[in-house]
């Protein structure tokens, strides 16, 4: 069915994409007409970004390598008072989404550039989303501040990334497609970019994870992982998004895991009232059946299917089921107390649905 009558905010935004093609940084500072960057990364990934630090060379003012999950405002507060001490003029982060996420503080606090170098599939350096951790409360909202002016997309900088942590990674990107799809304000551009998002996670992802060192299973994930940002970027979310916040939030659950693990469920949950984002997902699958596919897809990556692996009880279902029907939001089924038990105990036990 033709969607006639739509609104939809275009976000800007220049990408440069493909391997090697994070030698174009030094050109792309110039281009913002900055000349002391900050780098950003995680301590693990500090190696990295010593390696931007030479690559930039006197366009390096500091490097700051404490992003952590979540985004802590004590970290952030460091990080401002080492750009301000260094004079800085734009911040380059390179990592996951949580090196972005403090890039993007930064970015809210200062109003300086971002130029983001994503090295895994979270997708979040094309979304003006923010978030910050407060003495354990965690506050996001959306501001264009902090939408990267530049973003690189290097799959060579994703080679490093054990299939373990790329699977989960590319689910987590699948799942802003998804929802993409049936969000209360979707629209058929962003509908076109997350059916190909999906397409271009599904097929490579068993590949990523299988065959390591293939270079073009890692751009075509990275290719999707760009279009389920940009999906994510332009609409909302629903049920699984809001479930995963819950579960990762209250939980203590990882990320990438939580939401490839719920994904087929809040799927099967939703598939009766959005008919046309299922036969999208079948489609972009290849399947007969979109929740049962992405389920197989988890399988075949070799990921956690189950909450249970992740050490989730049993007996914290209804707390999580009562958070997660606390506040109404929009989604194609109602989101109901039992209903969510239901998909929780699913969930739980790992049973294809
Ligand atoms: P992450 O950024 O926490 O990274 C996980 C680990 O992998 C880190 O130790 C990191 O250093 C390491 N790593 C990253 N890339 C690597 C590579 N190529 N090789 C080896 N190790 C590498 O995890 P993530 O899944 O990318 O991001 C999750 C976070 O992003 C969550 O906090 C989530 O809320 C946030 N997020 C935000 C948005 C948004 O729009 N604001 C969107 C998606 C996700």
């Amino acid at each position: 069915m033709f969607m006639d009558c739509f609104r939809y905010d275009a976000l800007p935004g220049r990408i440069v994409f493909g391997a090697g093609m994070l030698d174009s940084l030094p050109e792309e500072i110039d281009r913002l007409g900055c000349s002391r960057a900050l780098v950003v990364t995680t301590p693990e990934q500090a190696d990295q970004g010593e390696a931007v630090a030479a690559l930039i060379g006197d366009r390096f003012a500091m490097s700051f390598n404490k992003a952590t999950m979540h985004v802590p405002v004590d970290i952030v507060d460091q990080a401002l008072a080492v750009a301000r001490d260094a004079e800085v003029d734009c911040v380059v982060c390179i990592g996951g989404g949580s090196t972005t996420g403090l890039g993007k503080a930064l970015a809210l606090r200062s109003s300086m550039p971002i130029i983001a170098i994503p090295t895994t599939y979270a997708g979040s350096e094309m979304t003006p989303i923010w978030g910050l951790t407060d003495g354990g409360v965690k506050t996001t909202g959306r501001d264009s501040k902090v939408l990267p002016a530049t973003v690189i997309y290097d799959p060579d900088l994703t080679m490093s990334l054990p299939g373990f942590i790329a699977g989960p990674s590319g689910v987590n990107a699948i799942a802003h497609c998804v929802e993409a799809l049936y969000a209360e304000n979707a629209n058929p551009v962003i509908s076109l970019i997350a059916k190909e998002g999906i397409r271009a996670l599904s097929v490579s992802l068993p590949a990523v994870v299988n065959t390591p060192r293939d270079k073009t299973a890692r751009a075509q994930a990275m290719y999707g992982a760009y279009l389920a940002g940009t999906a994510l970027g332009a609409v909302g979310v629903a049920l699984h998004h809001k479930l995963c916040h819950v579960l990762g939030g209250s939980f203590n659950l990882p990320h990438a895991e939580v939401h490839t693990i719920i994904l087929p469920y809040a799927t099967r949950y939703n598939a009766a009232a959005a008919p046309q984002a299922m036969e999208h997902i079948c489609q972009a699958m290849r399947t007969d059946d979109a929740a049962g596919g992405l389920y197989d897809l988890n399988v075949a990556i070799g990921a956690k299917t189950a909450l249970k692996d992740l050490g989730f009880e049993r007996s914290s279902i209804d707390k999580a089921a009562t958070i997660a029907t606390q506040n109404p939001y929009p989604n194609p089924a109602p989101v109901t107390y039992d209903a969510i038990v239901t998909l929780l105990n699913d969930a739980y036990q790992g049973v294809r649905p």
